[in-house]
């Protein structure tokens, strides 16, 4: 018996994979599609919304273009929404046999990233005629603009020679702040920064982390170097009226912040607690040595949502303390007061790139180990904008896409510290600040901080600060630990210390060689 061959069905019409789930009701701005399965986001203008919304109720093109027309008061030509929905398709939302979510997330991933390259593309086109138009970009940017990478890089040497010449004839509208980075006298260097400049890049870095987007516009508590940074001085004895702004309360730390006289110790922990803070925003180094000494004495500490840690590299041991002591999650981010925050750990523990505001770029320094220093565009800086800005900071490359919903972003694995902040091993590999806590701190039991400090070509010191629940008979491990990571013929002393002091800056350092004094 044969059977007739069947005929081929038409093709099913469109539907939606899965109810339309809005993070907030659309509004006349648009609004927010939540993809349930992926955790992703879509931003669609108003007429999408409404588009898309008949759209799931009804299910038929003619029908949807008619009534979505009618809520509209708008005459929808039926092929915008075959072009939206061919937008929406592209993005997974559509029900497709034989796709699972693993393929839809990565198919997302990819049109928003595509979505964004072109978004940066667009401003970064937009900037260079506007760089020309200053002293310095229109002496050192010829006319053929083939690519960023091609430009010349910027490097703080010559911002600090030129500064005069980063500048606007006039300044733009609203408040501006001038300011210095923080550094030794060589180091520091002037920064002037629009607050427009400032509003429009910040809340979308932070947004990537959504712990730390949700408590946006809650007091919180910082903790940070008492380095007058020329917009604030945190003088000690300010007053606590003095230290508040906004929802904001500084907390009057100082250089001898490792060892605080009682009085002082107690007065910030009674400050955090009557602040009634949702999270603390910290210099690592500061919180942890803090934390310890309030531990210490047993001094009540309010509950947190979270702490953030910025301003420099973050031990795991810092963690580690910060951890325990607040019992709530450490999400560590990335800045400079050149360009603000510019990445920012995602509760998977991954670094995102706000990928709307800055271009990072990782170049080869060709020092041996897979750090990467980083470079910086920034797209959304009016006074002041920087091109391929050499940081001086290092990071690693993610070398996978993260798990979680901000995928499609540039991400780094890890902050790898300052690259002056950095060893030699005697066979001249470099051994950057992350690199030298990776080996101590897994070997370390109970250290609040401490420094490996580079004597000589093959001779290094660990001073190091310990904590509350300090084990003296880790530390042989930890030299050995250190022995083995810095080769052959590298002879490590440990000194226990009662305070360890931060550089002039006010920062503290993981490393640094220091070849002159033996
Ligand atoms: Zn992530």
């Amino acid at each position: 018996m044969t059977s007739e061959p069947e005929a081929p069905r038409p093709p099913d019409p469109p539907r939606l994979r899965s109810e339309l789930r809005w993070r907030d009701a659309p509004s006349e701005d648009g609004a927010l599609l939540v993809d349930p399965s992926t955790g992703r986001e879509f931003a669609l203008s108003r007429a999408q919304a409404v588009l898309l919304q008949t759209f799931a109720e009804h299910g038929d093109i003619r029908r949807t273009a008619a009534i979505a027309g009618e809520r509209l008061d708008l005459d929808i030509d039926e092929s915008w929404l075959l072009e939206l929905l061919a937008a929406v398709a592209a993005l997974g939302l559509l029900a497709e046999p034989g796709v699972d979510a693993e393929q839809l997330s990565e198919r997302q991933r990819l049109a928003r990233r595509r979505h964004y390259e072109d978004l940066r593309a667009e401003k970064l086109r937009a900037l260079l005629p506007r760089l020309r138009e200053l002293p310095y970009y229109a002496r050192t940017l010829d006319d053929s603009s083939s690519g960023l990478a091609r430009l010349p890089v910027l490097d703080k040497a010559s911002v600090r020679a030129h500064f005069a010449e980063f500048l606007p004839e006039a300044m733009p509208a609203g408040e501006i702040r001038w300011l210095s980075t923080s550094g030794t006298t060589g180091e520091r260097q002037q920064v002037v920064r629009s607050m427009v400049d400032w509003d429009a890049s910040q809340p979308y870095t932070w947004a990537l982390n959504r712990t730390i987007e949700a408590a946006r516009g809650e007091r919180f508590c910082r903790l940070t170097t008492p380095f007058c940074d020329g917009s604030e001085c945190h003088l000690r004895g300010a007053s606590r009226a003095e230290r508040t702004r906004g929802p904001r309360l500084s907390l009057d730390g100082g250089f001898d912040i490792a060892a605080l006289p009682p009085a002082r110790l107690e007065q910030m922990a009674a400050e955090l607690r009557e602040h009634e803070p949702a999270y603390v925003l910290a210099d690592p180094s500061y919180l942890a040595m803090f934390a310890d000494q309030a531990l210490r004495r047993r001094l009540p500490l309010p509950r947190l949502r979270f702490v953030v840690t910025a301003y420099e590299l973050c031990s795991a041991l810092h963690r580690r303390i910060l951890e325990r002591v607040f019992e709530c999650p450490v999400f560590d981010a990335y800045g400079a007061t050149e360009y603000g925050a510019l990445a920012v750990q995602c509760e998977a523990g991954r670094y995102h790139v706000n990928p709307e505001s800055f271009v990072t770029e990782l170049r080869d320094d060709e020092a041996g180990d897979d750090a990467r220093e980083l470079l910086v565009t920034t797209l959304d800086k009016q006074l002041m904008p920087l091109l391929r800005y050499a940081t001086g900071d290092l990071v690693r490359p993610a070398d996978a896409p993260c798990t979680c919903a901000w995928s499609e972003t540039d991400t780094f694995a890890s902050l790898e510290g300052r690259a002056v902040d950095s060893v030699r091993a005697p066979d001249g590999r470099r051994l950057a600040a992350a690199a030298v806590d990776r080996v101590v701190a897994p070997a370390a039991r109970g250290l609040v901080s401490y420094c490996l400090v580079q004597r000589a070509e093959a001779l290094y010191r660990l001073e190091y600060l310990p904590a509350e629940d300090f084990v003296e008979a880790s530390m042989p491990a930890v030299a050995a630990a250190l022995r083995a990571a810095l080769g052959p013929g590298a002879r490590v002393q440990l000194t226990r210390c009662r305070e360890l002091l931060p550089a002039s800056s006010g920062k503290f350092r993981l490393a640094r060689a220091d070849l002159r004094s033996r």
